[in-house]
C-alpha cells in the first residue's frame, strides 16, 4: 500500500489540498486503498467532525448527521416507524460488524463493485480513464441495464442510497444541497466520477422531508446469496392506496444502474390506477422500455418487474 499520512480533520475547509481524502468508517476506502485503487496522500478522518445525531426538523422529518453509523440510522424509532424502507434497506446490506463502522456519509459514497474497477492490473475507464470496459465483452452479469454508458455500465451497490432516492432525501454538503437523486452521475464519457461532489466537498447530513405515505413502505433485495452480498436487484418503495386506487407512489431501483434509480416513470404510470399486479407489472414495463442489456445480465428485466410488483403488492395489502 502506498504511504500516507493520516490526520483527524481540524475544521469544515479541512481536506481540500490535491491528493487528501475523506476517511469515515473507512469500510470502503481502505480495501480500495489495500488494492491500489484509492492512492491518497493524505487521510483526512472526518468522524470527529461531521454530525453523529439525528434530529427532528421542524416540518415533520429528519436530520441524518453523516456521522451517523448505518446500525444506529436502522435501529432508530423513528426510522422504523416513519421510514421503514431506510431500516430494511440498511439490514439487507453488508454484516452487522460493517454497519457499526460504516456511516451514512461513506455509504452514499461507496464505490461500484464491478470486478475490473477493484482490480488494478485490469483496464477499466473508472480507475484508469481511457483504458476502456472489459465488462462490456466480460463479466457484466450483475452491471447496469439502465443509465450506462459505451465508456461503463458499473451499478452503483448502495442499498441506502436506493431508500433514500424514494424518499426525496437531500442531500447537505459544506457547500450546498443536492437532492440525493442529483448526487451521483451517469458515467457518459466521465465515468471516473461518481457524483457532482467537487473534491475537499464534506457531506455533512442527509435529510429526510415529512412523508406519512413512507409508513407504508418497505424494500426488497434479490442477491446470490441471504445475506452478507450485494444486490443483483432491488426496490424502495412506498405507497398510498385508497379504495382500491394508487393515491401516490415512490419507487426507486437498485443494482440496475450507475446511480439509484428513481423509477419516475413508472410512478407517473401508476397514479390513479388501479393496485394491482397487473398495474404495477405496467408499470415496471414503461421504466424499462429504455434499458439496454448485454449477453449476461437481460435477466435483471424480468427480476425488476416481480420485485417491483411483490413490493408494491406487499404494500397494498394484496394477498397473493
Ligand atoms: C464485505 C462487505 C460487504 C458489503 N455489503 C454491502 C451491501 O450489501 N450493501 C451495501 O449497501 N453496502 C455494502 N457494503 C459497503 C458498505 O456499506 C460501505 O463500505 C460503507 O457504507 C462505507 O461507509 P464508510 O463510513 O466506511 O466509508 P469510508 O470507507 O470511510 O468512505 C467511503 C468514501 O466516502 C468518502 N467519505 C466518507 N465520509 C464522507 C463525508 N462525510 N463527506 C464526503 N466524503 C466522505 C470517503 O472519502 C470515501 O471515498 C459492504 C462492504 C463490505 C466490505
Ligand atoms: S463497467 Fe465501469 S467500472 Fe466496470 S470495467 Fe467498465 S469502466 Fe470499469
Amino acid at each position: 500500500m502506498k504511504t500516507f499520512e493520516y490526520r483527524a480533520a481540524t475544521g469544515v475547509g479541512d481536506g481540500l489540498e490535491p491528493g487528501a481524502m475523506f476517511l469515515a468508517g473507512g469500510t470502503n476506502l481502505v480495501d480500495l486503498m489495500k488494492l491500489g485503487i484509492a492512492t491518497p496522500d493524505v487521510l483526512v478522518d472526518v468522524r470527529g467532525l461531521v454530525p453523529d445525531e439525528i434530529t427532528e426538523l421542524p416540518d415533520g422529518g429528519l436530520r441524518i448527521g453523516a456521522g451517523v453509523r448505518n446500525s444506529d440510522l436502522a435501529a432508530d424509532p423513528r426510522v422504523r416507524t416513519r421510514y421503514p424502507v431506510l431500516s430494511e434497506a440498511l439490514l439487507a446490506g453488508a454484516s452487522g460488524q460493517l454497519r457499526n463502522m460504516a456511516t451514512t456519509g461513506g455509504n452514499l459514497l461507496q464505490r461500484t463493485r464491478c470486478r475490473y474497477f477493484m482490480d488494478a492490473t485490469k483496464p477499466c475507464n473508472k480507475h484508469t480513464p481511457g483504458s476502456g470496459c472489459p465488462a462490456r465483452e466480460g463479466d457484466h452479469r450483475n452491471l447496469a441495464i439502465l443509465g450506462g454508458s459505451d465508456a461503463c455500465i458499473a451499478t452503483h451497490p448502495s442499498d441506502m442510497a436506493v431508500a433514500l432516492a424514494a424518499l426525496d432525501a437531500v442531500v447537505e454538503t459544506s457547500a450546498r444541497r443536492i437532492p440525493l437523486t442529483g448526487l451521483h452521475r451517469l458515467p457518459g464519457d466521465a465515468p471516473e466520477r461518481d457524483t457532482v461532489l467537487d473534491h475537499g466537498e464534506l457531506i455533512t447530513a442527509v435529510t429526510l422531508p415529512a412523508l406519512p405515505m413512507a409508513a407504508t413502505s418497505g424494500y426488497r433485495k434479490a442477491r446470490d446469496r441471504a445475506s452478507y452480498a450485494f444486490a443483483v436487484g432491488s426496490v424502495a418503495a412506498a405507497l398510498d392506496v385508497e379504495d382500491g386506487v394508487v393515491r401516490d407512489v415512490r419507487l426507486a431501483w437498485g443494482a440496475v444502474a450507475p446511480k439509484p434509480w428513481r423509477a419516475r416513470l413508472a410512478e407517473e404510470q401508476l397514479r390513479g390506477r388501479p393496485a394491482t399486479r397487473e398495474s404495477f407489472l405496467a408499470a415496471a414495463d414503461i421504466e424499462l422500455e429504455d434499458s439496454r442489456v448485454l449477453r449476461d445480465n437481460a435477466y435483471k428485466i424480468g427480476l425488476m418487474r416481480n420485485l417491483t410488483a411483490w413490493m408494491l403488492e406487499k404494500l397494498a395489502g394484496v394477498t397473493r
